[in-house]
């Protein structure tokens, strides 16, 4: 009933020059069987929504003002991104939360700013090494996910994606049975929260997936896709990702 997502998230990587990406993407998957969508930085969301007109692709953004305009330099506003053609937001990822202090009660509000013009909100949350290893996994992972989820959030909406830090860029996994139960308890805490609505959020998960440790990721209950870093900036890496999953 939820359909796979196979996400990409450029970070600050990407010039004009890049969008050669997105074609050599679109090539190789004319018609996806699975969601997929490109984040890519600010500057390159108008031309890449451009070339997507005619194809499933969905082109986000990466973060945004909880405003929808006004005095605040260097950012950015749900309504910018949704006039820009972005149809999702990634919001609360860790590198936010760390360069820029992001606090679950941020990112919520960040959600809600997104969700009221209608962007997909891809709302991030994950333990770092230090609490892994001191057993607070699922608690660290529980205040997240019932802080920086607002009220209006649901399945259609939004999507979560459970990234531990430590799993980012580092190419370190956790072990197949710690991203079960992680994605199993996010599951429970949905449906507590949401009710049978909570059966429809897709919960994703990130840090370090490649084409190789793809599959066996995939096959885990509960992981309803990827939020990919650096393995979604060339085509061809990304589609060996997309395949695993459709
Ligand atoms: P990575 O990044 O795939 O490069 O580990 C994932 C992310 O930060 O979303």
């Amino acid at each position: 009933m939820r359909r796979k997502l196979a996400a990409g998230n450029w970070k600050m990587n990407g010039i004009g020059i890049d969008l050669e990406q997105l074609d050599r993407l679109m090539e190789l998957h004319p018609n996806p069987t699975v969601d997929l969508m490109i984040c890519p930085p600010a500057t390159l969301i108008h031309p890449m929504a451009a070339k997507t007109s005619e194809h499933p692709i969905h082109i986000g953004g990466q973060d945004c003002h909880t405003n929808e305009k006004g005095a605040h330099t260097g950012d950015i506003s749900a309504v910018m991104l949704d006039d820009a053609g972005a149809r999702a937001v990634i919001l609360g990822h860790s590198e936010r939360r760390a360069d820029h202090g992001e606090t679950d009660a941020v990112v919520a509000s960040k959600s809600v700013a997104a969700l009221e013009i209608g962007l997909t909100a891809v709302i991030c949350i994950g333990e770092t090494l230090e609490e892994r290893e001191s057993g607070k996994t699922l608690d660290v992972v529980g205040e997240q996910l019932a802080g920086s989820t607002p009220d209006i959030a649901n399945g259609g909406n939004t999507v979560i994606a459970y990234e531990p830090v430590w799993a980012i860029g580092t190419g370190k996994i956790p072990t197949l049975e710690q991203i079960a139960e992680v994605h199993n308890f996010i599951r429970a805490e949905l449906e507590k929260r949401f009710g049978e609505d909570g059966k429809a959020f897709r919960v994703l998960y990130g840090g370090s997936v490649k084409p190789s440790n793809a599959a066996e990721i995939f096959a885990i209950d509960n992981v309803d896709g990827a939020l990919v870093g650096g393995a979604s900036l060339k085509a061809d890496d990304f589609s060996g990702i997309i395949t695993a999953l459709e």
